[in-house]
């Protein structure tokens, strides 16, 4: 079997004349010789900007370093490299800096939703908890942009240790999302650790690690780091392809391994113009994540961080591309399509109508193909009168923890056992005309 292409072979040498191209494989050399500089990418690349562009791009990395990883860069095709979308999401365009009106160092604001120390507490039940600053490549799209390169390493025992003490004292937290940087960028030792501090808190039910190691550096999912997390509780992996062209042989590989040890995978994939705008690529790229036993899960609308404008798409464009999906390809292939509310509302999912219009007992829908149809809803329905009473409701939620808090957010404005029927900003200007009211009065 062929596990090198000459590509490869020649990069590596270029790379490490000493070390051999054996070495391909190994994650820790991969690390060690990642491109840090523009200069190198054109040394072992053969391709050379004109010194104006290399001034712009150089000045694009003093804002937003470099780093590429050999293996990645071996996937560009150096022919066409202007319009790869493995440049295009690795290399430094001059694009980077403008900066637009709209844009945010911290547009999901995560750090004014941060209670402790390397924690993002957003939602009721779940945390992100981010263990490492260190990712193997930058990503160009990257939306904590603000903190590549920043602090190239790991927080240590101690800060990781109040994060985790958080979520020890916050009950209502049954799903850790570990996050950075890249997790995966830890040494299985300290990883284990972290795991198993997790996993002594009783009320977490669930792990989730979020990494783009297998498409950027699919040698470090190791028979050993696989080992590891499968002696932990429900760990899922999510991780992070955006092209067809990153399911390479290596990609599979580190996959299969994680699949074959049980832990579920997942796979978030952002919109980036030039990249994948396109209904075709995305269809694509998400039966080659099915093929390979993982499922899509989120399509991300393009966050309004600094120095991103040329990669963000119209809404339109990712409403088209999951028309293209739904009801044209396996139900399981369908991301969810989110927009992250900048002011860290949290994500949004967004999707085409397919409700056209109903009245007192009928619906009337639309289906992919443009058929329109009609459901008939029953003439008679007794709804359950919810008070939040489970012990005393006929629908038998026989569960323990079966447990009788108010609703939030719009269910709540839904549900029999609440009062409120409105949810109003603090801000009207209405309200600010009865106060001014009152004092005439
Ligand atoms: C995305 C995110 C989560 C997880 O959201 P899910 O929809 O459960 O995947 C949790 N916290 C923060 C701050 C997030 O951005």
């Amino acid at each position: 079997m062929k596990q090198f292409n000459s590509k490869q072979q020649d990069l590596a040498e270029r790379i490490d004349h000493d070390s051999m191209w054996q070495n391909w494989k190994n994650w820790q050399w991969q690390q060690k010789h990642t491109i840090k500089s523009i200069h190198d990418f054109e040394r072992l690349t053969d391709i050379r900007f004109s010194d104006e562009q290399k001034a712009m791009r150089n000045k694009t990395v003093q804002k937003f370093p470099i780093s590429i990883t050999p293996y990645y860069l071996s996937l560009i095709d150096f022919k066409d490299y202007e319009n790869d979308p493995i440049f295009r999401q690795s290399f430094p365009s001059p694009q980077e800096l403008t900066m637009q009106p709209c844009e945010m160092e911290d547009p999901l604001a995560e750090e004014k939703d941060s209670p402790a120390p390397q924690i993002t507490h957003r939602y009721p039940d779940r945390v992100l908890f981010h263990v490492s600053n260190v990712c193997a490549m930058y990503c160009r799209h990257c939306t904590r942009k603000r903190k590549v390169g920043d602090l190239d390493d790991i927080p240590d025992k101690v800060t990781l240790l109040q994060g985790i003490d958080y979520i020890k004292k916050s009950p209502q937290i049954r799903d850790v999302l570990l996050s950075g940087g890249d997790p995966f960028m830890l040494s299985d030792g300290y990883l284990d650790w972290i795991l198993g501090e997790i996993e002594r808190i009783d009320h977490v039910e669930v792990i989730r690690v979020g990494t783009r190691t297998p498409v950027v550096l699919p040698f470090r999912i190791t028979d050993d780091l696989v080992d590891m997390l499968k002696s932990h509780r429900p760990v899922w992996i999510n991780t992070h392809f955006n092209h067809p062209r990153e399911m390479t042989e290596s990609a599979k590989l580190a996959l299969s391994k994680m699949a074959d040890a049980g832990l579920p995978l997942g796979n978030q994939t952002v919109l980036l113009a030039g990249v994948n705008d396109c209904p075709r690529i995305i269809k694509r790229l998400m039966h080659k994540l099915v093929q390979n036993r993982v499922r899509p899960y989120y399509l991300y609308q393009c966050d309004l961080s600094e120095g991103l404008s040329h990669f963000r798409t119209p809404v339109g464009k990712g409403i088209e591309i999951i028309e293209s999906l739904i009801g044209h390809t396996s139900g399981f292939a369908v991301p969810t399509y989110v927009i992250d509310a900048p002011g860290g509302g949290g994500k949004i999912p967004v999707m085409p109508n397919y409700l056209i219009s109903w009245s007192t007992n009928k619906v009337v829908l639309r289906n992919y193909e443009g058929v329109i149809t009609t459901y008939k809803e029953p003439d008679s329905y007794e709804p359950i009168f919810c008070d939040r009473k489970c012990a005393e409701c006929t629908l038998q939620l026989n569960l323990d923890e079966a447990n009788e808090t108010v609703a939030t957010g719009i269910a709540r404005l839904l549900s029999d056992a609440n009062e409120s029927m409105t949810l109003v900003p603090q801000d009207l200007d209405r309200f600010e005309r009865r106060n001014a009211g009152d004092e005439t009065e």
